[in-house]
């Protein structure tokens, strides 16, 4: 009711560039780029041919991961409105995108990445768990706190690759014994350090195989890496969401 009441005063705009219709105009929907296949198997990663495991693959305490979309353009944009700017109902569109690119597999719980506590206090909400909250909604499955923090950790943006997986390591813990199937929900992949020391701490408290899935992935490499290669030619690897038949998209009734 709420929340019905908040449309009325602040009526949703596309996500993207915030005058088109909810949740991406077209201009907007045909800019954001679809993460799909050939890819591998493991991470989601687009390659010109399907493989199992890849360099780009998170580490290994991560059993598999998805992103519907690069974090470029809308994307991008969309993941900072929900992140910076309190548009709490873009959560709903991510979360439906990451369904609608590959339904989630099975698990038996869905948690997210925490927010640390100074962040959380700073913008009132945890992007990642209201991601969480809505691929809860979805998939029927319930959705339960397992993580907290450990300790502060400080900015990771300057940090790379291994050493910002160190300075990860043991930055969270299990709240409470975790199921086999663990879904975990943030709202981008980049280096996957952040996911896997989630994951590892799940597995501690019990967790078999902990799946990972974000809204948006983005992808750090020397220049004529793995970057390039997402935006170099070949597109008919990785073609704008748009331009594909039958691709999914938020907004679109559901299939
Ligand atoms: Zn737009
Ligand atoms: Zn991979």
């Amino acid at each position: 009711m709420f929340a019905r009441a908040l449309d009325v005063v602040f009526p949703r705009r596309c996500a993207g560039c915030g005058n088109g219709p909810w949740p991406f105009c077209s201009t907007c929907a045909s800019g954001l780029i679809a993460l799909q296949p050939p890819w591998c198997e493991r991470c989601g990663r687009p390659w010109p041919a399907p493989v199992s495991v890849c360099t780009d693959c998170p580490p290994t305490s991560i059993h598999s991961a998805r992103s519907p979309f690069l974090f470029e353009g809308p994307a991008r944009t969309a993941v900072h409105r929900l992140k910076f700017s309190g548009w709490r109902d873009v959560a709903a569109a991510l979360a439906d995108a990451i369904v609608a690119s590959e339904p989630p597999p099975p698990v038996d719980v869905v948690t997210w990445v925490p927010l640390a506590r100074r962040r959380l206090a700073e913008r009132g909400y945890d992007q990642a768990r209201a991601l969480a909250a809505v691929l809860g909604r979805r998939s029927g499955v319930p959705v339960r706190r397992l993580l907290r923090r450990a300790v502060s950790t400080g900015p990771q943006a300057q940090r790379r690759g291994r050493e910002r997986r160190e300075a990860m390591r043991g930055a969270f813990v299990g709240t409470r014994p975790a199921p086999d199937r663990v879904l975990l929900v943030d709202d981008v992949l980049t280096t996957g350090a952040t996911a896997a020391a989630c994951a590892e701490a799940l597995a501690a408290a019990g967790a078999r195989r902990v799946h990972l899935v974000t809204a948006a992935r983005s992808f750090h490499g020397p220049p004529g890496g793995p970057v390039r290669a997402l935006r170099g030619p070949a597109p008919h690897a990785y073609p704008q969401a748009g331009s594909r038949p039958g691709l999914w998209l938020p907004g679109d009734p559901p299939r």
